[in-house]
């Protein structure tokens, strides 16, 4: 039985329903090796592999359980259970992602933890493990933290940078007693398969957005075609998904999917609260738009007052010569 360091951090990596580590293990260990040691936690998956990659980001020590993948979260969280208590961590992590919010919660109000959702960030201060939310559309940065027991906290995908160094990590299978508590039952697993060779825009690190200054669903092209150059997700503002250039899928914002890449550039956006709401805490925020006074340069670090369909197609050619 591996020895569990008085620091550690007890990760829950998502697996992909095909059996891969997802890619936010990346930046959740990143984030647990800032603040002390990670140990890993993976249900799921081919279990040698898993953890041999899971060393190569960081983990300290890798428990591997097999769970149930006919039910849903529910091994996650009786495997969570069991690893928080053998563990006993300064602090839990889990992806902000649909199943890692899940499971937080599940086991957050399963064992009376506390509950930080969607970080943007962690520290570690004199009484424990802090997490760091942009909230409001980002105009404000707060932080929480436990007044009692490790937070369980749950980070936005893509606003994590810092990585662990790589390490040879102890493997441990976690023996876990069946909570028998309600679950639901999958009974398929469709993979959408998307046609797109662009990264997917939930934790791209590079993305360009279109709003309703591109006029039509046709010269939404435009956006695709920066994206491609510079190899960035695409996404949109609610004006352009709801005026039907794009699916809702590419929605940036409060209602839509929140962002945090390197580079965001907004093509044709106005940055109505609720647009920034999902892409403020980009590193980089680059604004092409005909009006000055457009709130999304409040906001940007570089911005062009200018016509789109004149500085776009510009800055692709010089960013294809540059390439060639
Ligand atoms: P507009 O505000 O119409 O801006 C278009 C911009 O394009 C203008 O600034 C204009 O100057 C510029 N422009 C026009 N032509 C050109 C050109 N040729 N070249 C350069 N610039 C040009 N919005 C979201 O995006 N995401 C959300 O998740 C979201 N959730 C919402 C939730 C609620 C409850 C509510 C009430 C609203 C929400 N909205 C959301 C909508 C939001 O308030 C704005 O209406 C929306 O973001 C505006 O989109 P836009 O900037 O594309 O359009």
């Amino acid at each position: 039985m591996a020895e569990f360091p008085a620091d550690s951090i007890l990760v829950l990596l998502d697996i992909t329903p095909s059996g891969d580590l997802a890619k936010s293990s990346a930046e959740l260990l990143g984030a647990a090796a800032s603040v002390g040691t990670p140990v890993a936690l993976a249900v799921g998956g081919d279990a040698p592999e898993i953890a041999s990659t899971a060393g190569d980001l960081g983990a300290a020590i890798v428990l591997t359980a097999a769970g149930d993948s006919s039910l849903l979260t529910l091994p996650q969280v009786d495997a969570l259970s069991a690893a928080a208590s053998l563990v006993r961590p300064d602090a839990i992590l889990a992806s902000n992602s649909v199943e890692g919010r899940d499971v937080a919660a599940r086991f957050a109000a399963r064992n009376r933890a506390a509950l930080c959702a969607d970080a943007v960030g962690v520290s570690r201060d004199a009484e424990g493990v802090v997490a760091h939310h942009s909230v409001y559309g980002g105009a404000y940065n707060v932080d929480s933290a436990a007044t009692w027991g490790a937070p369980v906290i749950t980070i936005r995908q893509g606003a994590i940078e810092a990585r662990a160094e790589a390490r040879t990590p102890e493997v441990e299978t976690l023996s876990v007693p069946a909570s028998g508590r309600p679950a639901a039952s999958i009974e398929s697993v469709e993979e959408a398969v998307f046609a797109s060779s662009r990264p997917e825009l939930r934790g791209a690190t590079k993305v360009v957005s279109g709003g309703r200054g591109l006029g039509s669903g046709e010269k939404f092209a435009l956006v695709e075609q920066l994206a491609d150059v510079l190899g960035a997700a695409v996404g949109a503002s609610r004006a352009a998904v709801d005026a039907g250039y794009v699916p809702q899928s590419y929605q940036v914002g409060q209602t839509g999917v929140s962002v945090s890449p390197q580079l965001y550039v907004a093509l044709g956006i106005s940055g109505a609260i609720q647009h920034k709401a999902g892409m403020q805490t980009a590193k980089t925020i680059v604004a092409i738009n005909k009006d000055g006074d457009a709130p999304i340069f409040e906001i940007a670090d570089f911005g062009v007052v200018g016509d789109l369909f004149t500085v776009v197609p510009q800055l692709i050619a010089a960013l294809e010569a540059k390439k060639a």
